[in-house]
């Protein structure tokens, strides 16, 4: 027989330094503790019809993590950080209003973006050190992750304020876990380069990392980006995760130029993309080798005889000078038709 569910706002919603239901009831006016803010009033969250009632917090800088597209993706304690902290430092506050909406949070928000000056940063520390606690969000998922806060975490602990983490969502880890992918090792190369030839480059550095490489992609640029990541890595495992915690969250999985087909047959796709590649393997090694053998013979053939290219690139590479030569063979054969 199931139990009856106990009514949430009689629950020991238990926190210790961290959030009481408000039961109207029971409530003793005043009850609450000194709050951070105090000209404020209250400093309150709602969530699931209850409000609850954040308890004062001491003065740092506070990292916290925000949903990267489904708002039920939020601590309790994160909420309560959110509610008692005196400003939340926002990259851009119409996103991050959106979500204190959701939630009945009324704590003031300051703009702070990867635009934001020295002079911005100072009034913030200025602040923390005046005994303010300060929420720092970014538009979804972890702050300082490909977003902003790397330099005004780094200004903090140089003057030896308290910067603590309020761990959540990050669409990195969001797609790793589902990818179906090594997850022992990783790698988050956030943003590739936007064009092909920096892209390019980029990749051939990244080839020996012995870990899943973890990338964010725009939508406009993920066909393009499977092509070159095809080219540069041969088949390789890839996964494409998109929309990850929305109504039209996909997952897809196949090789990289699999994938590269598919998206380049089909029209963009809409919506936040994370692109996992698996790290090499002896199979998928000896096929790169084999592509970066065949457009350096290519290139060579251009400008000299077959025998002169195959002994160029054998050169280069230190692969055998007879495999070289036979796949030079090869080529110009099918150069010729
Ligand atoms: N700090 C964020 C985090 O921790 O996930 C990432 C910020 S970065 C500016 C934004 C990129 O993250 C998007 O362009 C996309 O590549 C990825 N991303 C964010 N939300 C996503 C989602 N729901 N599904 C897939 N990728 C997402």
């Amino acid at each position: 027989m199931n139990r009856p569910a106990v009514p949430f706002n009689r629950r020991a919603w238990h926190t210790g330094a961290m959030a009481q239901v408000i039961d109207n009831r029971t409530r003793r006016p005043g009850q609450g503790g000194r709050l951070a803010s105090p000209g404020r009033g209250p400093a309150t969250f709602t969530a699931f019809g209850l409000a609850a009632e954040a308890e004062p917090m001491s003065a740092g800088l506070y990292v916290v993590a925000t949903p990267i597209g489904n708002l039920g993706d939020i601590s309790l304690r994160a909420l309560q950080t959110l509610a008692a902290s005196d400003a939340i430092l926002a990259e851009d506050t119409r996103v991050t209003r959106t979500l204190l909406a959701h939630y009945g949070i009324t704590t003031p928000l300051v703009s702070y973006h990867e635009h934001s000056n020295d002079a911005v940063r100072e009034r913030m520390i200025l602040r923390i050190r005046e005994g303010q606690a300060l929420a720092l969000v970014s538009d979804a998922g972890t702050p300082l992750v490909s977003d902003p806060g790397y330099r005004l975490v780094e200004a903090a602990i140089a003057e030896g304020l308290r910067v603590v983490p309020l761990p959540g969502a990050s669409a990195a880890l969001a797609a790793l876990v589902v990818s179906g992918l090594p997850t022992d090792r990783f790698f988050f190369e956030g943003f590739l380069p936007a064009r092909s030839a920096a892209r390019k480059t980029r990749l051939a550095e990244l080839a020996d990392i012995p870990g899943t490489l973890v990338l964010y992609e725009a939508p406009h640029r993920i066909a393009e980006s499977l092509a070159d990541a095809a080219a540069v890595f041969g088949p390789r495992a890839a996964t494409v995760a998109r929309e990850l915690t929305k109504l039209f969250e996909t997952v897809r999985r196949g090789t990289l130029s699999e994938l590269a087909e598919a998206y380049a047959a089909e029209p963009q796709p809409k919506g936040e993309i994370v692109l996992l590649i698996a790290p090499a393997t002896a199979e998928t090694r000896g096929a790169e080798t084999r592509a970066t053998m065949d457009d350096k013979l290519r290139d060579a053939m251009a400008r000299h005889s077959v025998k002169d290219a195959a002994a160029l690139v054998a050169g280069e590479t230190g692969l055998p000078k007879r495999d070289v030569y036979a796949r030079a063979l090869a080529l110009s054969k099918d150069a010729l038709g």
